[in-house]
């Protein structure tokens, strides 16, 4: 990777990390307003508990992929961004230009779903 390859990968770091978090803003607004319309009746109270429940591992999820969009910022910085961090084989270029955090090489994260990390 030379110079402007890593300054433009961190650029589209950047620019997920801060899509990711207006999204989990967006998402604890709308779980902020579902608690806040009062009391519910009994009809509507289960249905509103299960909004929640999917209002919160979204941004579960999407937390994580902060996590995972940091490790990649801070590898770039290390000169380690690309390289799995499981079996230290270059992850294919094709998988990075569609999820630029991946900590994994296909591979690897094939065995880490199938086995555990
Ligand atoms: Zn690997």
């Amino acid at each position: 990777m030379n110079k402007d390859e890593v300054e433009q990968t961190k650029l589209r770091l950047l620019q997920l990390r801060r899509a990711v978090l207006q999204e989990v803003a967006a998402a604890e607004d709308a779980s902020r307003q579902l608690g806040q319309d009062g009391v519910p009746d009994i009809g509507d109270m289960s249905s509103t508990t299960y909004e929640r429940d999917v209002l919160y591992n979204l941004s579960e999820v999407q937390r994580q992929k902060v996590r995972d969009i940091d490790a990649a910022l801070e590898r770039l910085g290390l000169g380690e961004y690309g390289v799995c961090a499981r079996c230290g084989d270059e992850i294919a270029p094709q998988r990075m230009a569609v999820r630029p955090f991946s900590r994994f090489c296909v591979d690897c994260k094939t065995d880490i779903e199938k086995f555990g990390e």
